[in-house]
């Protein structure tokens, strides 16, 4: 990886932070977060975490309630249209307060086990052992992607959905990272930023073959069989009056590429 840019933090002792660049995807991660000791990443996390009100992780924001009851509407819909399996096991994981959980069975009865690092001892939480390897028919994350410091931590992500299952993911995703200390993502706990090119990697070396995106949801759904089944699905799906629509690829699907609703 090469040197990209730095920016200048003022808040929580984060100075300036170096962020490196792959030639090849484009994937953009900061050295300073990478370097930093675990303790120290803990210490960041918490203090931004209960120090901060934005749009990601305050319950009291409008849009972050509305992009959660999007995202169970449209798993809910995914159900019904036979790509989720809804008697299946169901994980977010780094869920948070599990607010997407209680959204799903409050709403639509379904059920999404919660696991946060953080969160272990609270009721509805699994634990670590329970963290069993391609155990998980759907495994979900949203705003998880930008927090990891290492290629490890994406890769047990992935590590925990069955053979046959979805991975769930709503994170931001770029054709290329600005080289502009200004840019609005660049927050204190945010240390990933992913490109197409790497999404893309990633998806086939994790051996998926087809990929869904809604829109107002911001979610894609990675599959790892019957591409031609999920495209006729999705096909059928998009000719729906007033029902989520999606993009397909038998890819990574970087949506705005794609001409809407057709392929
Ligand atoms: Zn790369």
């Amino acid at each position: 990886m090469q040197f990209y840019f730095s920016k200048e933090y003022d808040s929580f002792d984060l100075g300036k932070v170096e962020y490196y660049r792959c030639d090849c995807c484009g994937f953009t991660l900061s050295k300073t977060h990478t370097e930093m000791s675990d303790h120290s990443w803990k210490r960041l996390n918490h203090q931004y975490h209960s120090s901060y009100h934005g749009q990601e992780t305050c319950p009291d924001d409008p849009k972050w309630i509305k992009r959660l009851n999007t995202q169970s509407m449209v798993i809910s819909d995914l159900t019904k249209l036979g790509l989720l399996e809804s008697k299946g096991r169901w994980l977010d994981f780094a869920c948070g307060d599990g607010k997407l959980s209680d959204t799903l069975k409050e709403n639509h009865d379904l059920n999404l086990l919660k696991y946060d690092k953080y969160m272990q001892k609270t009721i509805g939480f699994i634990t670590d052992e329970a963290l069993v390897k391609r155990s998980f028919d759907f495994v979900i994350t949203t705003s998880v992607f930008e927090h990891f410091t290492r290629r490890e931590d994406f890769d047990f992500v992935e590590s925990l959905v069955s053979i046959n299952g979805v991975l769930g993911l709503h994170t931001l995703v770029c054709e290329d990272v600005p080289q502009d200390p200004s840019w609005f993502y660049l927050l204190p706990v945010h240390c990933a930023f992913h490109t197409n090119r790497s999404m893309s990697l990633l998806f086939k070396q994790w051996g998926y073959s087809a990929s869904i995106y809604n829109v107002e949801a911001q979610l894609w759904l990675w599959f790892k069989t019957d591409p031609e089944k999920i495209q006729s699905t999705i096909l059928k799906a998009n000719l729906r009056e007033n029902r989520p629509k999606y993009f397909y690829k038998p890819d990574f699907v970087d949506y705005w590429k794609v001409i809407p609703y057709r392929q």
